[in-house]
């Protein structure tokens, strides 16, 4: 059962949020009859939607090449006119246009600026919608984590995360997977006296056991609870045993823990 959440965004315009797969997510922005995807995943969900609505889709954007990302693209193309933009990869299906840190796109009424972020993969790239603060953090960011670092170093996902630290504080974060939970369990064990983590922590689990999705967050919560944005603070630093180290060798040092403990 695809979970469907309808939000509205602006005059006429809507968010869907698609649970896909097994714990992904897929977002679908529509104005008019227009609409644009972000990371699809699987096809039938969106094409079903887009019949539903009597939407046409415009574009996909993506944000990395993963086959939980993009999976869908073959099926969507086939069946659209719509056009593929995401990284500078040749791993991305049936990409036609590449964008890099700094451009601007602009889709329907929607201005989209591209930050590029590799760490997870490299490329990887996360789009701001500014007028809106809608931040498509693909596995960059997650909520209360990040993305594993399978083609990245530590400074690289580390200076991705800063360009991420640079938006506003009432940024909706809108990531790639449902990880909360387990996530949130990570941090307390390396941040066990951070009350705003204990309570955060008993609010996903209360949405989860209800059925509801724990996506978006805002950049706010996640500065203080998602220890991956924390490596900064001395304070965290010394929980970890660690003291005037370079926020980049923390990061380092906690991302090990993470993937030892879900291992
Ligand atoms: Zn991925």
């Amino acid at each position: 059962m695809t979970f469907i959440e309808k939000k509205e965004i602006g005059d006429g315009q809507f968010l869907y949020q698609l649970q896909i797969l097994s714990d992904n997510y897929t977002y679908v922005l529509t104005w008019d009859q227009n609409a644009l995807v972000v990371d699809p995943g699987e096809a039938d969900p969106i094409l079903d939607l887009l019949e539903k609505e009597q939407l046409n889709l415009v574009n996909i954007l993506v944000t990395h090449y993963h086959d939980d990302h993009t999976g869908g693209i073959e099926a969507l193309t086939k069946k659209t006119e719509c056009h593929v933009i995401g990284p500078d990869d040749s791993r991305v299906p049936k990409l036609e246009q590449s964008v890099a840190e700094g451009e601007e796109l602009v889709i329907g009424p929607f201005q989209i600026e591209v930050f590029s972020t590799p760490g997870h993969t490299k490329p990887h790239l996360v789009y701001f919608f500014r007028a809106l603060h809608l931040l498509f953090s693909g596995d960059l960011l997650f909520t209360g984590g990040c993305g594993r670092l399978f083609e990245g170093t530590p400074q690289e996902m580390w200076n991705s995360l800063e360009k991420v630290l640079a938006l506003p504080d009432d940024t909706l974060v809108y990531c790639g997977h449902e990880y909360t939970v387990k996530n949130l369990e990570f941090a307390l064990s390396v941040d066990p006296d951070n009350e705003a983590l204990k309570k955060r922590l008993e609010e996903a689990k209360k949405r989860r056991s209800e059925g509801k999705s724990t996506v978006p967050s805002t950049l706010a919560e996640e500065k203080v609870t998602n220890p991956f944005l924390r490596v900064k603070s001395q304070e965290f630093q010394k929980a970890l045993g660690l003291s005037d180290t370079d926020p980049a060798l923390t990061f380092a040092h906690i991302r090990q823990l993470k993937d030892e403990s879900s291992s």
